[in-house]
């Protein structure tokens, strides 16, 4: 088949489906402003939960770091990339997260196929909740190991199939995100654990939606040398990058084996060093990392919905098309919440996905509540 022939018919099929997706042009304001043409809008689709993308202090010691060394890294980390700074934030995320060492990755993706890749063999078994992120799944693929699945958050179904199949593999990790990306749920890790020591397992949970918010619960603690916790600097820390939190042996290890570390080009300083200004502040202001779920749980409350236990809220409306209307409806109103629909969610699962921010004020969420509940989307 010609190429232009094979992508045609592809996107339509997409474009069948209501599943087309585009690239939108904009630009990004605060946290929760986004400009389109010129015209402003509250975005409730953004993961700066804690607005430091734009943060004075954490601009400053990124405008400080460009101009004292440019712009690229020049090479990968083992070549002559290892800026200095890559130490100094590695310190601070193993300190803010209580681990033995840390080590930075190119970005949060980077990291998860990075680790789970470098890992597992065709020999291993992998045991993933079912809502797991697409990288994890990404890094299950590239690592050819077993997969099984357990249903959400189902701590019996993930005994189980350890219980029946353990013994047939040589290691085995279990993978879970400790806040679930799509309809924010909180991964029992505590107990997870404790499932990974009785079948002689690793635990692999992913920070990307819980570090730097709500620290101080359980979900976010690494609980001992047999968890590994990947996340990523994109998200409340409102920079880029990716990191594992573990024990220095395991960090050592994937300075040798985890080929996005080894064969992708070093992150640019500038970012490293907003990382680290971002991860004191984190450090600094415990209560401020409280505010993206007091205005998660606000919106719950106003909406007479389950209480929200992370910054993201979804909202199914089960088919794309009513998914895609609602996003519409919101857009005129001046809010960006953006459709989720199939392949990231189930055919079923479309709907709304709210991320909710420290900046974000209370009338807008008011007002936001209120579209929802005259279209009966609750
Ligand atoms: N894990 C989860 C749970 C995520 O939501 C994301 C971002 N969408 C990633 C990993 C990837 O992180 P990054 O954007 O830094 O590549």
């Amino acid at each position: 088949m010609l190429l232009e022939d094979f992508v045609k018919k592809k996107i339509n099929l997409k474009k069948d489906k209501l599943q087309y997706r585009f690239l939108q042009a904009l630009e990004k304001g605060s946290a929760t402003e986004i400009y389109e043409d010129g015209k402003k809008y509250i975005s409730f689709s953004c993961n700066d939960y804690l607005g430091l993308s734009n943060n004075p202090d954490i601009k400053e010691a990124a405008i400080s770091a460009i101009k004292k060394y440019g712009i690229g890294s020049g090479s990968s980390r083992l070549i002559t990339g290892n800026h200095l700074l890559y130490r100094v934030l590695e310190k601070e995320i193993a300190s803010l997260k209580k681990t033995e060492d840390s080590i930075v990755f190119g970005s949060g993706y980077l990291t998860n196929i990075g680790v789970i890749s470098a890992f597992m063999t065709r020999k291993d078994l992998i045991v993933a909740d079912k809502e797991v992120h697409s990288s994890i799944i990404d890094g299950i693929i590239l690592s050819n190991a077993k997969l099984l699945r357990f249903k959400h958050n189902d701590l019996n179904d993930c005994d189980k199939l350890l219980r029946n199949n353990r013994e047939s593999y040589n290691n085995c990790l279990i993978l879970t995100d400790s806040v679930f990306s799509m309809d924010g749920s909180v991964a029992p890790v505590k107990e997870l654990y404790q499932i990974a020591l009785k079948y002689k397992s690793w635990l692999l949970t992913d920070e990307a939606h819980s570090t730097g918010v709500i620290t101080d619960k359980e979900f976010n603690k690494n609980q001992g040398s047999e968890h590994i916790q990947t996340g990523t600097l994109s998200k409340a820390v409102g920079s880029y990058g990716g990191y594992v939190c573990a024990t220095k042996k395991v960090t050592e290890y994937l300075t040798n084996y985890s080929r996005p570390l080894i064969y992708s080009t070093a992150l640019p300083p500038s970012v490293i060093a907003a990382s680290v200004a971002s991860i004191k502040f984190i450090k600094n202001n415990k209560n401020f990392t409280l505010k993206p779920l007091e205005n998660a749980v606000y919106f719950t409350s106003l909406l007479k919905i389950k209480q929200a236990v992370s910054p993201i809220v979804f909202i199914i409306l089960k088919d794309e098309e009513k998914a895609l209307n609602a996003s519409k409806i919101l857009k005129k109103e001046g809010f960006i919440v953006i459709a989720i629909r199939p392949p990231t969610v189930t055919k079923s699962s479309s709907g709304l996905r709210f991320t909710f921010s420290a900046l974000h004020k209370k009338e807008d969420i008011k007002k936001l509540t209120d579209i929802i509940k005259k279209n009966d989307w609750v």
